[in-house]
């Protein structure tokens, strides 16, 4: 057992990674091109000498996200307990209110709050999962394909998911010709999910999710906007039967308690990076556990977000399923962590989130 000490540094470090899928013509998502992952890892030293990582989601936001916590962030935490985790998220939620409970501020918070529990699972000498009280060693995984809108590259990327043991896979399509050419490569066996990421009204969903339906969907994920519309989600389900899945773009464990009361959704999608960290993540899961909601962890992540995420749902009485972005990075920061054996990941047992980040990765890919 090593002392935790205060905070002595917070770091933010803007990393790009280039990525390919298959079937790559210069996709948008939404409406931004995409073909680099933006990481912003939080590094957080003790006066004690111990290093925590944590990352704060940064896709097409790197440079706000790195703002954040070097100028919100950091000044407010230096010299504090690092071991008063659920002390400064709370401080640090309700000092930050008046900027908005979600977004930029939230997504900053999480990072820190990761860094701050992988330090307590290194003072402590246990994981994370350990930590937390879990004791899994493995977590079923999913392929999580990338926004193809062609069907060919739907069929050859549902191949090479089976191929590497993959036992669930969710598409991002819209149309029913990727989806049910999915359906037919992927067999009666493996279930589909579809996510589709906030494009539709009530009505348009109600259309579409009757649609889909024909194809024995495991879950609809994000069917309308605004994501926050937790009647109409409930609405949605009541009215087609058609299960569905939600959570990555809310922000704190209350609107997850908003979304539970109004029985929006079958699948609780909490993202450790955006939620509020370790934190939030667990608060929400338990919310979620006593209204009979199961979580499905957000985790399209390449950072320590993605071991934080092994380690939550180790932890939970009933992990779920965890999500894998299927693309090809150009670097890794943990090489060998992403790739599940026989359809599911091992949940890493080092001291608190159980490996280190790769500082030559760190090296070529940050943005100077
Ligand atoms: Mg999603």
């Amino acid at each position: 057992m090593t002392k935790v000490g205060t905070i002595a540094s917070v770091d933010a470090i803007p990393l790009r990674i280039p990525f390919t899928y298959t079937g790559d013509r210069g996709s948008s998502f939404p409406g931004l091109d995409w073909n680099t992952l933006d990481i912003c890892l939080v590094k957080v030293t003790t006066d004690t000498g111990l290093v925590g990582w944590g990352d704060a989601f940064a896709y097409h936001c790197l440079e706000p996200i790195t703002a954040v916590v070097e100028h919100m962030i950091r000044p407010n935490v230096l010299g504090q307990d690092a071991s008063d985790i659920t002390g400064l998220s709370h401080r640090l939620q309700q000092k930050f209110h008046l900027f908005g409970r979600h977004g930029h501020t939230t997504f900053a918070l999480s990072g820190l709050d990761i860094a701050l529990w992988d330090i307590a699972g290194k003072a402590s000498g246990l994981s994370l999962s350990a930590l937390l009280g879990g004791v899994r060693k493995t977590l079923p995984a999913y392929a999580s394909l990338f926004i193809l809108r062609n069907v060919d590259a739907v069929v050859e990327d549902v191949t090479q998911a089976k191929a590497q043991g993959y036992d669930y896979i969710k598409l991002h399509e819209i149309g029913a010709a990727e989806v049910g050419a999915a359906r037919m490569t992927a067999g009666d066996d493996i279930p589909i999910m579809v996510d589709v990421n906030c494009p539709w009204t009530p009505e348009e969903a109600r259309r579409n999710a009757l649609i889909l339906d024909e194809f024995d969907l495991y879950w609809l994920e994000e069917p309308i906007f605004p994501p926050e519309d937790y009647h109409a989600l409930a609405r949605l389900r009541r009215e087609t039967g058609v299960p569905l899945a939600a959570g990555e773009n809310w922000c704190t464990s209350w609107a997850f308690a908003h979304a539970c009361q109004a029985g929006a959704i079958d699948f609780a999608q909490p993202s450790v990076t955006k939620v509020g960290g370790i934190t939030e993540f667990r608060k929400a899961a338990a919310i979620c556990e006593s209204h009979g909601v199961q979580v499905m962890a957000h985790s399209p992540y390449f950072g320590p977000g993605f071991l934080a995420t092994l380690h939550l749902a180790a932890s939970l009485p009933s992990p779920g399923l965890i999500e894998r972005f299927f693309i090809k990075m150009e670097g890794e920061l943990y090489p060998g962590w992403f790739d599940p054996i026989d359809g599911a990941f091992r949940v890493p047992d080092g001291p608190g989130l159980g490996v280190e980040p790769d500082a030559a990765v760190i090296k070529e890919f940050a943005v100077k």
